[in-house]
């Protein structure tokens, strides 16, 4: 997502002979947003899919090129190495290069990055089909994904049992942060920040859990509080057949599951939504000190790499995959390759470069299904406002977003987006 805002924002103001190469591991771009449907709903897979090469993403005419399917497989100060060769060779010199390699997580919500799109495909219509054969559905974790999952198997199958295990006290992550995040950056506390330089599952607003506790309530679906699925190891073998073996999906027959707590749940269709990772081992292989512990690639205030080993200057890293302020989110990844964006074009006329500035305004829209939802809107100054299904359901829950992905592409062969 980031990467390719990056090159529609340099397209139009690169000057010279500066070529965009975008590399991308896979030859098409997929829309998390609508991820979790398409791994519910029939046909919602075929609308989160579409062709990602030179002639979808590049005007007519341009020297710019899609470099796809082909991954990076190993960063160098001023190349990158690739695993497949490009024009002849498998190292590609650049002026400057961008991460935006965002995050690792399981199918649906992502494909692997070896997939191609009939596999992503497939795989998403095995997931509509076991769920469609499944009696309970046990999801493992009350993030915005776990609670967005249910709210699409309520949606398409009203009578399925649904559990959803959360180690927190209510549903999403509106717990206190910890002291140690709460800072000004300076060293000194400042207790009316409540957003963390970089956090990946970022407080939520206590009033959007009950708004949804509320939604989870009148759909029947179980919750386990406070409480951690105990995940055996799938290799070890198990005395009880009818013990959950640690796989996920759809299981033979209905499993017996356990809490840490010693809570015993039944089900035959296990869905992990216990969070991602950030997709960084590209940085860390050549320098561990340019990653942080919670393994995102550390930028300064301008994104570009904090590195000695690849240098200061060359790397930019944007979205979901740095440390930049703010939550993990498209529409910030869609502010921070304006941002570099802008850098570059200043590197290449000698100016003054301008730090990345998050902003104040941030929102965050849970869907329950295509007719529900809740959601929070922070705006400078003004605070945060809670708001329920119409809004969400006419912004978000019915289209996914989907309405807006068809802005992103700018090549001279038109894409289509299924409505
Ligand atoms: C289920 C779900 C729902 C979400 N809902 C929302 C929402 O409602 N609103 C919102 O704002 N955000 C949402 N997000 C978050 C949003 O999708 C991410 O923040 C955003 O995609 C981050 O963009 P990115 O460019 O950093 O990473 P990505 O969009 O993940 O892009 C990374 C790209 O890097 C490529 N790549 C990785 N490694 C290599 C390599 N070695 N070589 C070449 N290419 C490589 C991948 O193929 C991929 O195309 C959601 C995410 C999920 C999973």
């Amino acid at each position: 997502m980031a990467g390719h805002t990056l090159a529609n924002e340099l397209v139009p103001n690169l000057q010279g002979d500066y070529r965009i190469l975008l590399i991308d591991a896979l030859d098409y771009s997929f829309w998390p947003i609508a991820a979790l449907r398409a791994a519910v709903v029939p046909g919602w897979e075929e609308k989160i899919v579409l062709p990602l090469n030179t002639a979808t993403v590049f005007p007519e005419g341009s020297i710019h090129q899609v470099i796809a399917p082909n991954k990076v497989v190993q960063l160098r100060p001023n190349s990158v190495i690739l695993e497949n060769p490009f024009e002849g060779s498998k190292e590609v010199p650049f002026f400057r290069a961008v991460l935006a390699t965002g995050s690792i997580q399981p199918s649906p919500m992502r494909p692997s990055y070896d997939w191609t799109k009939e596999d992503y495909m497939q795989g998403l219509r095995k997931s509509q089909d076991e769920l469609k054969r499944a009696k309970s559905v046990i999801i493992v974790g009350g993030g915005t994904v776990g609670v967005e999952f249910a709210g699409e198997v309520r949606a398409l199958y009203p009578e399925k049992e649904i559990t959803i295990v959360h180690n927190k006290s209510t549903v999403l992550s509106p717990d206190p942060l910890p002291i140690s995040y709460i800072s000004d950056g300076n060293g000194s506390l400042n207790t009316k920040e409540k957003i963390p330089n970089s956090w990946t599952s970022p407080p939520t607003h206590p009033k959007l859990s009950r708004y949804l506790m509320s939604y989870l309530e009148a759909g029947r679906i179980h919750l386990v509080l406070e409480d951690r699925l105990v995940i055996p190891d799938p290799d070890a073998r198990n005395a009880d057949s009818n013990d959950w073996d640690g796989s996920f999906g759809l299981q033979p027959t209905i499993k017996k599951l356990r809490t840490e707590k010693g809570q015993k749940i039944k089900g035959d269709y296990i869905f992990l939504a216990a969070g991602n990772k950030p997709n960084s081992s590209l940085v860390r292989n050549v320098d561990q000190d340019a990653v942080d512990k919670n393994g995102l690639i550390k930028v300064d205030n301008t994104l570009h790499v904090d590195s000695f080993v690849l240098g200061n200057e060359n790397y930019y890293a944007i979205g979901d995959v740095n440390d930049a302020p703010g939550t993990k989110t498209a529409y910030l990844a869609t502010v921070q390759a304006k941002s570099a964006a802008t850098n570059l074009i200043n590197e290449i006329q000698g100016k003054r470069l301008a730090p990345y500035n998050p902003g104040t305004f941030s929102g965050l829209f849970v869907p329950f299904g295509p007719d529900l939802g809740a959601g929070s809107i922070t705006l400078p100054s003004l605070g945060t406002w809670t708001v329920g299904t119409t809004v969400v359901r006419k912004a978000k829950g019915q289209k996914l977003l989907l309405d807006r992905w068809g802005d992103a592409w700018m090549g001279k062969e038109k894409v289509t987006i299924i409505p």
